[in-house]
């Protein structure tokens, strides 16, 4: 017997067709920040807060937890934009250091506070889609 929230697509449309299909699914609807079971209802109640559940489907958003990951891909993604931009800028400008520093130090606070939300909600998807809770 399955779940209500595991029988939401209610057309053929929305189901993903294979696993592959259900895991770029997954990564779509959560980088865009919606319910990664619908894909049409927030599963985000603020800047990071998960919602207990979709308000569409019903989906138990609040029962995937996505402890570290979202961070570490964070820095990952932003370390591999800041650190090039870095040496490039002191490859061919030789600035001062308090130059770099009040460049590269808001930039990299920005892009993090940028990314996170969109790579949380597509860890997220990769969780729902992987079938990974709690
Ligand atoms: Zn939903």
């Amino acid at each position: 017997m399955t779940a209500p929230h595991d029988t939401y697509p209610h057309t053929e449309n929305d189901a993903p067709k294979s696993n592959t299909s259900r895991f770029m699914t997954g990564i779509r609807r959560g980088f865009r920040r919606k319910c990664p079971n619908c894909g049409h209802g927030f599963a985000f109640g603020g800047y990071l807060k998960l919602r207990s559940e979709c308000d569409v489907c019903s989906h138990p958003i609040g029962e995937y937890r996505c402890d570290d990951a979202p961070p570490y891909f964070t820095i990952f993604l932003v370390g591999h934009i800041v650190v090039p931009g870095a040496l490039a800028m002191e490859q061919t400008m030789s600035p001062s250091m308090t130059l770099q520093l009040s460049v590269w130090l808001p930039t990299t606070v920005l892009l993090c506070l940028a990314f996170l939300p969109f790579i949380k909600g597509a860890v997220l998807g990769t969780q729902w889609a992987m079938r990974i809770k709690g």
